[in-house]
């Protein structure tokens, strides 16, 4: 059906799901849960992958780990009811071989259809097992003898409980019927699109609904079909477009211009044992300039671990401070917190500038004497999470200062910031992370603030040889702690564990410490893990960090942020179970003060490959932008940008690891649209958006 003449070019597939026929309330309500409400939204409802029911393959033809269709007679059945029931249906072809159908659950009726003689279609995931080809509860139908095959490959879309993949099919077809023409479906100017070599979008959602059976399958399981990459191409740009709205929104609201004397900066960087480097002048520069302004700075420092982000951040701080404002200071873990609260003490104190500490676990009394504090306008406050709870009232809160960002979400990031709202004026953000990210995600992901990058580290650090050692030669490895621990160096072992279960760990370290405890005679030990209370690990880490103790066994916990110049050996025991962003955080404890560092990378075998290239590029590289682009290749972005961020990178097609080839193009188009095309723009949006809130909202 084409589009009537009544129907405007802007209200193509605005209409609800319901004016397509047999569509009721109840498929309507299941259509919602994906995110579905109009006819457009269905167009956009793209398929997460394709299963190729045009043609049959031959038993004696079949490949291990490939799906395949197959059709053939029922030779033997075989169904226990008893303890582990299992169904086994043999099928015969042609080629006179034999494929074994499993089933692990089933229904006896079901059982009681598969008689001998029974001719089946089947499709599904090739196995091969010890007695044979196999699929393992492969998707069957009875069929007569040549009956016809499917003309086209077959899309599988994302989709939600009782709502199965025919029914969701056939919905999309007929919202299909209602595709108009690409005059009215093109939202992206020609004239922008010139060059570019996009088709024609009508087309390529068609190509991707319904793909020809001599469609290049192999393109599409790689989403690298032009049709693919077409809707890839106009789906970051609407990613893109959001972004840009959401921080032209944060950008048209007022921030206090915080441009101040400068004599608090100035005496800091006097009292300062060092001279900042180049990187960290030209970064504190930018952030300044930002401040100054009477709009909300949204600014991301990226720099490597020991680049010096810390006094960049004191630095900004001052800079509130001297006119009048309060900085509040955000790190995800009570312990990264508590090493800024000692780092911002001993710098600031001096000068005057009262520091204010708030975590969860400050309580009682003592949690009512900061909350009084940073009322009362205390100038700097140092906390975790618990800075966003409700009851914590800033006096003046003039700048936001957020460490380690992929571990919060943008939502917390806005939260701690409205603490700081008045009427249409928020507190400048800064947001430092240690996490480089690769250049071309960052244009993406963080497209909503501009970047800062603390590429260079400060002087006199020697970088850290890796090794890999597997765990069959631990013993020499105490050797090597020993020998290193005598000559006054001190050292971490670092335990990790496959469960993610902080008990679990917790135990396995206590083993490593009673363990290494009793084969260093004479050197201290000590022990630090996430289930200690936040004193006692404080306690231990002052410790090592005075030199009173040669070996800290730590869990992850020790990942961010610290700092202890003389501590130049790690150990990573199950090094192989790491990601390389962990690796390189973990790595960046050591190396930070004048002597040769070393990192023991203990490996348990088999390795996997992708563990194998990790450990691998560990010991070639400790270059942290070379490991992130490796990490994004190895890994994908989800998981590089941390989980709580992917909710703004769940894309239908595209894929930033893969199609990062059109980012240029996608912002000189984004610019260009918003500049020109200011409605298309929106309805682009609105468009792939659809009824789903998928994208942030700010
Ligand atoms: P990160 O960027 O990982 O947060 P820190 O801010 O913790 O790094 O800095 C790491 C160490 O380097 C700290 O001990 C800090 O005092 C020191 N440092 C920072 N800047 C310089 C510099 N320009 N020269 C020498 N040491 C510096
Ligand atoms: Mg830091």
């Amino acid at each position: 059906m084409k589009m009537t003449d009544a129907t405007t070019a802007a209200d193509a597939g605005r209409e609800p799901v319901t004016v397509l026929s047999g569509i009721g309330p109840a498929l309507a309500r299941a259509l919602e849960k994906l995110g579905v409400a109009c006819v457009q939204d269905l167009w956009f409802h793209l398929p997460l992958r394709y299963e190729d029911r045009t043609r049959i393959t031959p038993i004696r033809e079949l490949i291990g780990g490939q799906p395949a269709q197959v059709e053939g007679e029922v030779e033997a059945v075989d169904s226990g009811f008893g303890y582990r029931a299992q169904l086994k249906v043999a099928i015969g072809d042609d080629s006179a071989s034999t494929l074994t159908l499993r089933f692990f659950h089933f229904r006896k009726a079901q059982a009681d259809q598969l008689r001998v003689g029974t001719r089946l279609r089947c499709y599904g995931d090739v196995r091969m097992g010890a007695r044979g080809v196999e699929m393992i509860h492969p998707q069957y139908q009875r069929v007569a003898v040549g009956a016809p095959l499917d003309a086209r490959l077959t899309p599988v879309y994302p989709t939600t409980e009782g709502l199965g993949q025919k029914r969701l099919r056939s919905v999309i077809e007929k919202a299909l019927e209602r595709l108009p023409d690409d005059d009215v479906l093109e939202l992206i100017p020609a004239s922008l699109r010139e060059g570019l070599g996009l088709g024609s979008l009508r087309e390529a959602l068609l190509t991707v609904h319904r793909p020809p059976p001599e469609a290049d399958l192999s393109a599409l399981a790689r989403g690298m079909h032009p049709a693919q990459q077409r809707l890839a191409f106009e789906e970051l740009l609407t990613q893109h477009l959001s972004l840009q709205r959401l921080r032209a929104q944060v950008r048209s609201r007022r921030a206090p211009a915080l441009q101040g004397c400068g004599t608090l900066r100035r005496r800091l960087l006097d009292t300062l044992p060092f001279a900042l480097t180049g990187a960290q002048q030209r970064v504190d520069a930018e952030v300044l300039a930002d401040l100054a302004q009477a709009k909300p700075m949204l600014r991301l420092v990226q720099g490597d671990v020991g680049s010096g982000k810390t006094v960049v951040a004191a630095l900004a701080a001052l800079a509130a401070v001297e006119c009048g404002w309060q900085a509040a200071l955000m790190a995800p873990t009570e312990l990264l917190a508590e090493q800024h609260l000692a780092n911002l003490s001993a710098w600031l104190e001096p000068l005057g500038v009262e520091v204010a500490w708030l975590a969860g676990k400050v309580q009682g009394k003592a949690r009512k004497q900061a909350l009084d504090a940073v009322a009362g306008g205390t100038p700097v406050v140092v906390g975790t999470h618990a800075l966003m709870q409700e009851g914590v009232v800033f006096d003046r809160l003039g700048l936001v200062i957020i460490d380690e960002q992929h571990r919060f979400g943008v939502h917390q990031r806005l939260a701690l910031r409205d603490k700081g709202a008045e009427g249409e004026q928020v507190p400048h953000q800064l947001v430092l992370t240690a996490t480089p990210i690769p250049r071309t995600l960052a244009m993406s992901a963080y497209a909503d603030l501009d970047v800062s990058s603390i590429d260079e580290l400060p002087p006199g650090r020697t970088p850290v040889q890796t090794v890999a050692i597997a765990g069959s030669r631990r013993g020499e490895v105490i050797e090597r702690l020993r020998a290193a621990c005598g000559e006054g160096r001190q050292a971490y072992w670092v335990c990790t564990i496959i469960e993610e279960s902080e008990q679990l760990v917790a135990q396995a370290a206590e083993v490593v410490h009673a363990e290494l405890s009793a084969a260093l005679p004479g050197l201290r030990v000590e022990l630090v893990h996430g289930r200690m209370k936040a004193r006692e690990k404080l306690a231990v880490m002052q410790a090592f960090k005075r030199g009173e103790v040669a070996v800290l066994v730590a869990t992850t916990v020790i990942e961010v942020g610290v700092d202890v110049p003389n501590a130049s050996l790690m150990v990573i025991e199950n090094a192989e179970r790491l990601g390389l962003a962990q690796l390189h955080q973990l790595r960046g404890r050591v190396g930070r003060g004048s002597v040769a560092s070393s990192c023991v990378l203990l490996y348990h075998t088999p390795l996997s490959a992708l563990a194998r290239e990790r450990l691998q590029v560990m010991r070639e590289t400790s270059d942290g932008f070379r490991i992130a682009e490796k990490d994004l290749e190895l890994r994908g972005p989800g998981e590089v940008l941390g989980t709580r961020q992917t909710g703004r990178l769940e894309f239908r097609v595209a894929d930033l690891a893969r199609d990062a080839h059109l980012l240029p193009a996608v912002q000189r188009v984004g610019a260009a649209m918003l500049q020109e095309h200011p409605q298309r723009a929106e309805r682009l949006v609105r468009r792939w958006i659809g009824a789903a809130a998928r994208y942030a909202d700010a």
